[in-house]
This record gives structure tokens, sequence and C-alpha cells, in this order.
């Protein structure tokens, strides 16, 4: 027996697939393995990890890499992804004209309306006018509740607006049951004597009212003119559990762009320029517009310039060439960033517009030939480049049961999309489109406001559960889960994400609902977004409609919701699509690797 190997270096990931060739000449697949990619693709520091992965494989049939005949890597595709994040509004108060904020514990429920005074104040006040009392820090919350009920007696006091952590204690003594926000730290900034609105959301919910323009139009009775104006204020107010609008003559909540710069877009026959902050449709379809793209370049001095520039730098390390680095594609998306609201009076974050880019970039050449060299000195066993990444994770896709020819492939890789179509006559035709599995990560960790990038990858991976009680556990799924053995308080009323049996508690104040609902949203906007836009280009004629079968590949593709996003998506242009299973036993992974085999028995 002759063993031989492939090997895959992927920006993520390096796959390995070891084969054995008999007397007869017969292949005979015998074992695979996976690991990290070490250092950037296409350079020679990936030769630890390709030793390290064949160690791996070939300890599986207990053999070591001595025995191997050939060592079979590819030409690999030299794209190389990157991604960045700009912000392009913030928000400004001026005057304390509101508070959205979800302190942990509001009371009450429902919508009050009224004239804002400080809780002392009142009973100087004429009675035929409905109040919301202000309570400082200062004043006890048994004497509070005795001076509301005294007060409730002859006034409307509609709701109370609290600076200490205290909103359950005075609700608890209270007569008459009216909403309470408290935990609002600059109590003493509120104009005294303007009509408020204070609204607290049931318990699992989010307030409906003072987060949407025309329920504060209906308060305040506003004109189209102003309520176009509170937009910004009812946007910020969406998913906190409590607000408070407060109208004052003077104050304004605005929302103003921040100057994120151009981009210019060089095409093969067009140049194309787009402002940054028009958002992701309008980058996007000035690229649609340039394509083919030769290069990128972000205006000089404004942050897209630097990020743009960021990424070439990166690139410029691997090749040692600037001139040689060329953004061939980007892929933009509209993303909401929780940013720390300016002036504002108790914490408040908005959420603010960003713009995540993933760019892609392609090098004249990756130095294949030096990984080449470099694996076959320090293994002492023969190296062959052998063949294009494209090509061979067609053939090895082919593996998976159930699929004939002409096959599409995506590859829904790491810093990549990549798409190919391999016919009868085995011509194929290929694309690398920019976005993948690290912008989903990073687009996570920024939306829900995490700076943990490794938890964002759990939260792409895994679903997640609410921390109900010490002994049971809400799945996304509405499953309810039940411990014999305590679970830690620390988790207790927390959001976690399951990997394997372990609990990772997520500390942000979004609802399991919400989180959920941003992952998929972000997972449907990269990936069903770039298949579409992969599949247009490789298709005959640009019709989807005419491949027959695509197999989903590659690492997001083994995501438990992505292949059916796509697969919906997909459906809808009657083309059988699914994620791969390579040569029945490796679901969607070893393609490349697998195909390196098939094409050396020719
Ligand atoms: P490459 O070929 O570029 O090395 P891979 O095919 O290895 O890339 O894919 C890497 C991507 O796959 C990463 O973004 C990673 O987060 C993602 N990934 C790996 N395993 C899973 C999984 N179980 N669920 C979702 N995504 C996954
Ligand atoms: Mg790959």
């Amino acid at each position: 027996m002759k063993y031989i190997a492939g090997v895959d270096i992927g920006n993520s990931t390096t796959e390995v697939c070891i084969g054995g060739i008999n007397e007869n000449g017969m292949l005979k697949f015998l074992a695979s393995s996976s690991i990290d990619t070490t250092g950037t693709k296409g350079t020679p520091s990936n030769v630890d990890g390709i030793k390290k992965a064949l160690a791996i494989a070939m300890n599986k049939i207990h053999k070591t890499i001595n025995d191997l005949s050939i060592i079979r890597i590819n030409e690999a595709a030299p794209v190389i992804g990157d991604t960045a994040m700009e912000t392009i509004t913030e928000t400004i108060i001026t005057e304390s004209t509101m508070i959205g904020h979800n302190p942990d514990t509001p009371a009450g429920a429902g919508l009050g309306v009224g004239y804002i005074y400080p809780i002392h104040e009142i009973e100087k006040l004429p009675k035929n006018k409905p109040y919301i009392c202000l309570v400082s820090k200062n004043i006890d919350y048994e004497k509070v509740a005795d001076k509301l009920n005294g007060l409730m007696e002859m006034y409307t006091i509609t709701a109370v607006v609290v600076q200490k952590d205290e909103a359950v204690l005075i609700y608890n003594r209270i007569k008459n049951k009216i909403p309470i926000v408290d935990e609002v730290k600059y109590i003493n900034k509120i104009e005294i004597g303007m009509k408020a609105a204070v609204e607290v959301a049931p318990e699992g919910h989010t307030i409906t009212q003072l987060s949407n323009p025309y329920g504060i139009a209906s308060i305040f009775n506003l004109n189209a003119d102003e309520t176009k104006y509170v937009v910004p204020i009812a946007k910020s107010f969406v998913g906190s559990r409590s607000a408070i609008f407060i109208r004052t003559p003077k104050g304004s909540v605005k929302e103003q762009s921040i100057k994120a710069g151009e981009l210019t877009i060089y095409g093969e026959e067009q140049v194309e320029k787009v402002q940054v902050d028009l958002g992701a449709d309008s980058i996007m379809e000035a690229c649609n517009k340039a394509t083919p793209i030769v290069d990128i370049t972000g205006e000089k001095g404004t942050n897209i310039g630097i990020m743009i520039d960021n990424i070439k730098e990166n690139m410029h390390d691997l090749t040692g060439d600037t001139n040689s680095v060329k953004i061939k594609d980007i892929l933009a998306i509209d993303t909401l960033i929780p940013v720390d609201v300016k002036g504002a009076l108790a914490g408040e974050v908005s959420m603010e517009n960003a713009v995540g880019i993933a760019a892609m970039v392609k090098t004249e050449h990756l130095p294949m030939e030096k990984i080449a060299s470099r694996l076959q000195d320090e293994t002492g066993i023969y190296v062959k480049i052998a063949g294009v990444e494209a090509v061979m994770a067609s053939l090895g896709a082919f593996t998976t049961p159930g699929t004939k020819l002409p096959l599409a492939i995506l590859d829904l890789g790491g810093g990549s999309t990549d798409a190919a179509i391999l016919d009868e006559k085995g011509l194929v035709k290929s694309v690398h489109l920019a976005g993948a599995g690290q912008l989903i990560t990073m687009l996570i960790n920024t939306e829900l406001g995490l700076d943990d990038l490794v938890l964002s990858e759990h939260i792409k991976r895994n679903p997640l559960a609410k921390v109900e009680s010490l002994f049971h556990i809400r799945m996304e799924n509405k499953e309810i889960k039940f411990f014999e053995k305590p679970l830690s308080p620390k988790l207790f009323g927390k959001v976690i994400v399951m990997n394997d049996n372990r609990m990772i508690p997520i500390d942000s104040k979004i609802s399991m609902e919400k989180m959920m609902e941003i992952r998929k949203t972000i997972k449907t906007k990269v990936f069903v977004k770039n298949s579409i836009r992969a599949l247009m280009q490789i298709a005959p004629d640009n019709k989807i409609r005419n491949i027959p079968n695509i197999v989903l590949v590659g690492g997001s593709a083994l995501d438990f919701e992505i292949p059916d996003l796509i697969l919906n998506e997909l459906s809808k242009h009657k083309i059988v699509t699914g994620r791969g299973n390579i040569r029945n036993c490796e679901g969607p992974r070893n393609a490349v690797a697998t195909g390196l085999l098939m094409s050396y028995k020719g």
C-alpha cells in the first residue's frame, strides 16, 4: 500500500485527507483531520499547521508522516478576507428630552402622562392637571410611599421617576399602581414643569408606545414635521423595558451623520464613487456597476480611508509589495451598534447606524512554492502543488450521495464565499467573494455590544437559553430543561449560550428573543446575499435557475441555521440545495483535500 495525502490550506482551517493506493492502483480513503491554520494563508508559517494535521491523520491509521509517498497541496485561491466596521451616525441629546433605559427593576406597567415635578412641590400645584413625580436620592423610600399615598387622595399622579434603585420598594407600598422608573442618574438635570410620558413594559416585553414615532405624536399632539423630529428618540427606545420622554421647548435630540468618507471602486471599464454613509445598498450598487473590480480605495484622512489602508497594510506584510495588493471585492452590510448617547441622563445607549465591511484581497500569486519547498525540506516527503482550489472542491463535493453533473458548490468559509460550477466536460468556472463566517462573528460582536470575539463565535454556533430558576433553563426553541443539582447563582436570570454542556453567560441587557433575531438576520445578510451574488456570476447565462444542484461545503456550512436560510431562498428558484456530505462521511468538510486525492488517481 502506498500512502498519499491531500492538504487544503484555508484562511481559517487546514484540512488533510489520507488515501491508500493498492497494487491494482485502486484509491481508498483512509483518514482525515482538520486544525486551525497557522499564520496567514499562503505563507510559509502554514507549514507548522500542515505537519500537525498530517501527523494527526496518519496517527489514526497507526502510521507517521514518514510513511507517506507524496503530499499534494492545492494552488490556493489567492484571496484573503478581512473585516472592519464603521459607525456613520451619532445621537446627541441637547437639553433633557429623553431617558430610555433598561433598569433591571422598573415597577408597574403601562403609560403615565403628566407634568413633571419634584414630589415635594406637587402640593403647591393646581389639582386639575395630571402629574409625574420626581424622587431624588436623599428621600427614604418609605417616606416617598407615604407622601405618594397622601398626594393620590387629591391629585392625579400618573407615574414616578426615581434616582435610586428603589422602584419596587416604593411600588409595593403605594395604593394606586402606576408605572415607576428608577436608576435615573442625573435626575436633577430634568427640566421641571414640562409635559412628559413614562412607559414601563410588562415583564418580558419591551415598550411599544414611546418606541413608535406615532405613539409619541399621539401623546404630545405633534404635527407631521415635529413627528419626523422624534424619530431618533423613538429609535433609541426600541427594545427598552422602560422610557421617559420629556417635551421641552428648546430641547432636542439630534441624529447626525459622521463623515465616513468616500469609496472609489475601480472597475475594468468604469470608476464608481460612493459615500459610505449612504449605507450598504448604495455601496453594493456601486460595486455591481464597476464589476469586474480591479481595486478599491478609501478617501484619505477619513474613517473609510484608514480602514482600507489598514486592510492593505496587513496584506502587504504577506506579499512584500504594496502595489500588488488589490481589493477585488467588498461586501457591505448595514448594521446597528449600541453607542453611549452624548448628553444622556441615565447612561442610555442608542443604536447607531454603521456599515460592516468585509474586503477580499487578491494577491498576484500566493507563494505556494515556498510552502511546498519548506514542507518538503522539513518532512523529507515529495510535495506537489496539484490543482486549483475551486476544481478540487467541486471534485470533492461530487462524492456527496445524490449529486450529478453539472454541479455547483458554494464554499462557505471564514474569509470568503467561493462558488464554482463543474460540468460534464470537467470545465470549471469559479468566483471568490468577500464576506463569510468571520464577518458574521464580527457583526454579532458589535450589534450585541460584547467586545468579546470568542463569546461571539459561540453565539454564532450554538443555541441560546435563559436561566429561569436555579433548577431549570428555557432553550430558545421553548424546550424546558431541568437540573437535579442547582445551577450557579451567577447564571440566574441570564441569557446563556450552550456549548456542549457548558453554559456561558452573556452579559447583556438584550433579550434572548432579540439576540436570536439579530443572529439570524446577520447570517441572512451575509450568506444569503453572497450566495445569490456568487451564483449569478457562475450560472450559465447568469441565471441561477440554470444550475441544477448546489452542494454547500466549508466550515460555515456546519452552521445550525445557515444551510436552511440558503435553502429557503434557493428553493424559490427550484434548485436542489443542501449541505454536502463529502465521501458520505465528512459532512461539508474536507472537499478540497478529498478532491486532491481524486485528481491524483486521474
Ligand atoms: P477556510 O476554508 O477559509 O479556512 P472554513 O471552511 O474552515 O474556512 O470555515 C471557517 C468558518 O467556519 C469560520 O468562520 C467558523 O466560524 C465557521 N465554522 C466552523 N465550524 C462552525 C460551526 N459548527 N457552526 C458555524 N460556523 C462554523
Ligand atoms: Mg476553504
